[in-house]
């Protein structure tokens, strides 16, 4: 893909422009810069809160209706740019471009659920509230909580936003969208699809630039109701602290450390499968990623065979090559973090049961083999911290409270997989783990109608499902006496 040399990075009001913050933008799978985006700062932010604002009034009044025609509009856009979306997805981020594809088709079933849940929000206002009381009666609106920032991670740049977007849209707010400053192509070219959408001029406003650039004026500004973010654990720290100033609410979708239970009488094929899928997606840069496998002893042996024959077939290319199975870690900062965290765990005493290293036939790009642990002590960082790269860490367990307490045994609780032949087993552990989604014999399907978000450290509210969209909404009561 070709690009001008530098791209505006401000969407406010309606009006395209550039801020002063140079953002570099490299393709991952060949370390060549893409462009340069000009990106805002605390200014910027400020025209766009503000912009926003004024939106809010008019917006937050329209019909459900309306919204939802708009929010079917950006739907069909994003469905006639897919082949681009998905070409800008893969070159930006470096997944391959059969994962592109399901990012940009899991957009457009976004925009196209929140479509349904605004156009039922007409019917749905000034419900009736049954009261232990005659003299009174009482009355449920659900109302746009105002103006919202929405700050985006690198990992899957345009799905992150499109759960955020379409319900705050939906509901009736008015939206800022800081992407991450590694993978702000996509957005800019949603922000083209939605510019042209029949949205209001200052109803959505998309302002690129670095954290600290962008997120934290935005997080501070006390004209935004509302943060609602997805990053890692320590920056969602700061976000928390920053909107507990202005008493601000927050949405935090953080890290994750999660489990793959393969019980004794798995079947193993589907074992091994789901243990690559939830590892190795996205070169396993997943806050879901299966970081963890906990396998039967007796089926380990074998299982822990098949997984490396497996992992070892992995083909890892360039996003574009039509064998890919796995692609490039999105950036240096990235690629160093991930290759630190497989020194430390050699160093720590996990066996190395197949990968580790970038690939002989790959010697430029951020490529990295799949890469499979076994024996990985309990107190190594390798066990302990999220690692957001194709690293799984195998553990035996000889009982199925020993799989639960090992699964558990982490700040974190974002999602679980459980593998058994036996479906009242599957379900115990399923009831017995502590996370937001846990699948049983399937990967990690994800529909718009389901909550995403975990237990514990990993989030705070629901994503998706009408969970999401109660996320934009104040609740609001009138009570009249009769
Ligand atoms: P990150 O926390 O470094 O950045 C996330 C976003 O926050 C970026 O847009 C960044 O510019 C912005 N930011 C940085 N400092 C900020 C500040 N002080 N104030 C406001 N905004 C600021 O995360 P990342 O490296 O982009 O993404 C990886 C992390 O995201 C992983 O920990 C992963 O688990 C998490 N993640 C979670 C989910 C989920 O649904 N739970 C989904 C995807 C990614």
């Amino acid at each position: 893909m070709n690009f001008p040399t530098t791209l505006e990075g401000l969407y406010i009001d309606g009006q395209w422009s550039a801020g002063g913050e140079h953002l570099r933008v490299i393709n991952p799978a060949t370390e060549a810069l893409l462009t340069t985006v000009i990106g805002g700062d605390a200014e910027a932010v400020d025209r766009a809160v503000s912009a926003a604002s004024r939106a809010f009034g008019a917006w937050s009044t329209t019909s459900g209706a309306e919204r939802g025609a708009i929010l079917r509009r950006i739907a069909a856009g994003v469905s006639a740019g897919r082949q681009q979306l998905m070409q800008l997805q893969a070159t930006n981020n470096g997944k391959p471009l059969f994962e592109a594809a399901i990012d940009v088709d899991d957009v457009i079933a976004t925009f196209e659920y929140y479509a349904g849940l605004a156009e039922g929000l007409d019917a749905a206002q000034d419900s009736p509230v049954a009261l232990p009381s005659d003299g009174f009666s009482a009355r449920l609106r659900r109302e746009p909580c105002g103006v919202v920032g929405l700050i985006v991670p690198w990992n899957f740049p345009m799905v992150t936003t499109a759960w955020k977007l379409a319900p705050a849209l939906a509901a009736g707010c008015c939206v800022v969208l800081k992407p991450s400053e590694v993978t702000p192509l996509p957005e800019l070219e949603l922000a083209t699809i939605i510019a042209e959408s029949g949205l209001p001029n200052g109803v959505f406003n998309l302002v690129c630039g670095t954290g600290m650039a962008v997120g934290a004026p935005l997080t501070a500004d006390p004209r935004v109701a509302k943060i609602s973010f997805t990053g890692s654990n320590a920056v969602g720290v700061q976000v928390m602290q920053s909107a507990a100033e202005t008493v601000k609410g927050v949405s935090l979708e953080l890290g994750g450390k999660s489990s793959l239970l393969v019980l004794a009488d798995a079947d193993l094929d589907l074992a091994v499968e789901l243990a690559c899928g939830g590892g190795f997606f996205n070169a396993g840069q997943m806050c879901s990623a299966t970081s963890r496998v906990l396998v039967a002893q007796e089926l380990a042996e074998a299982f822990l065979a098949r997984l490396k024959s497996r992992a070892e077939a992995i083909r890892v290319a360039d996003p574009f090559d039509p064998a890919v199975e796995m692609g490039a870690l999105v950036n240096q900062a990235q690629y160093q973090r991930v290759l630190g965290h497989i020194d430390r765990g050699l160093s720590a005493g996990a066996r190395l049961l197949c990968g580790g290293q970038r690939p002989a036939e790959l010697p430029r790009g951020y490529f990295l083999q799949p890469t499979v642990f076994t024996d990985v002590p309990l107190d190594s960082e390798l066990w302990c911290d999220e690692i957001f790269g194709p690293v799984i860490c195998v553990r035996r367990f000889t009982s199925e409270a020993e799989a639960i307490a090992l699964a558990n045994d982490t700040p974190f609780g974002l999602v679980a997989s459980v593998v058994s032949r036996d479906l009242v087993a599957a379900e115990r552990v399923a009831s017995a783990l502590q996370a937001g989604l846990v699948w049983i014999n399937a990967p990690q399907v994800i529909f718009p109608q389901t909550a995403w978000g975990g237990f514990k450290q990993s989030s705070i509210g629901r994503e998706l499902g009408p969970w999401g969209l109660q996320a934009f909404q104040e609740v609001k009561h009138v009570i009249r006496g009769l």
